[in-house]
């Protein structure tokens, strides 16, 4: 594989607009980040079989957040394709507690966070002008256990792009306190649970350090092939397993195991020390 030099690689890093996703490539594995972003290399393999399996449950995701895109938009909703019947069935029993009358589906934000520029996309936000805000992301995957949800990048990106970008997006400034982040998920073991994460000013400050710390591990980097994930349970799920020598099963739809997911604090603990070392490498 044509690789190139990390010079190249730098510039581009400086070009990429930094989200949740691509951050969390990172943390999983520097090479999968490299793979992916900075080469765009194309996918050798599934990420999960049978693929038609992974690719329907895919569609149906995209599409469940369709419908939930014009239900919040206040468009009438005539006619629910019957595969996704059972989650709208779900949505409709589920209690949201939402703030306010406010409420925008797929709302763009951005704001510089440590020096760079990041962005995301709720699939929903709730709030009423001058008070508080609820963020919601539907999951369409099967439930996620809270402990592993807490370590996502998602959870820690989506509350703190909020509040620095509150005063530009909402007209008003919000306080940490302010923010809940909710993730309702629409599969079994049970259609409509839901996990709040409350948002805190010390919960921000900690969030911040290890962003900063992740951002500054990523444009550290300086070999030409990024370092492979050492938690080989990861590749299971990565299409890139075949050109990295880590199998060529792939994991089966829904097998998903949290322990593949690494530890935050284990994690905040090797960024800091990555932070103040020259050569240590992920
Ligand atoms: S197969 Fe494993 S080592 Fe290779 S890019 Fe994917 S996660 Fe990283």
């Amino acid at each position: 594989m044509n690789v190139p030099a990390s010079a190249q690689d730098r510039d581009k890093r400086y070009r990429i607009r930094y989200d949740q996703t691509k951050l969390q490539d990172f943390v999983d594995c520097p090479r999968r980040f490299q793979l992916r972003h900075l080469l765009e290399q194309d996918w050798p393999a599934p990420a999960a079989e049978p693929l038609v399996d992974a690719e329907r449950a895919a569609d149906l995701g995209r599409r469940f957040h369709l419908l939930m895109e014009r239900y919040w938009r206040g468009l009438p909703i005539r006619q629910v394709d019957p595969a996704l019947e059972p989650w709208w069935q779900a949505f409709q029993r589920s209690a949201l507690d939402l703030p306010g009358t406010v409420r925008r589906p797929e709302f763009n934000v951005a704001a510089m966070i440590e020096g760079q520029r990041m962005t995301a996309t709720f699939d929903l936000l709730a709030f009423e002008p001058g008070g508080d805000a609820v963020i919601v992301d539907w999951k369409t995957t099967r439930r996620t256990p809270r402990y592993v949800l807490d370590r996502r990048l998602q959870t820690i990106i989506y509350p703190l792009i909020l509040v620095e970008s509150a005063s530009r997006c909402l007209g008003y400034p919000v306080a940490p306190e302010q923010v809940t982040l909710i993730y309702w998920f629409a599969g079994e073991p049970e259609p409509g649970a839901t996990e709040i994460f409350r948002y805190s000013a010390a919960r921000q400050a900690d969030d911040r350090r290890f962003l900063g710390a992740v951002l500054r591990r990523l444009f550290s980097m300086d070999v030409d092939a990024w370092p492979l994930t050492t938690n080989e349970r990861i590749c299971r799920w990565c299409q890139y397993r075949s050109l990295c020598g880590r199998g060529v099963e792939a994991a089966a739809l829904g097998e998903e195991n949290a322990e593949v997911w690494p530890d935050l604090d284990e994690l905040r603990g090797i960024m800091a020390e990555a932070a103040a070392s020259d050569d240590f490498v992920l």
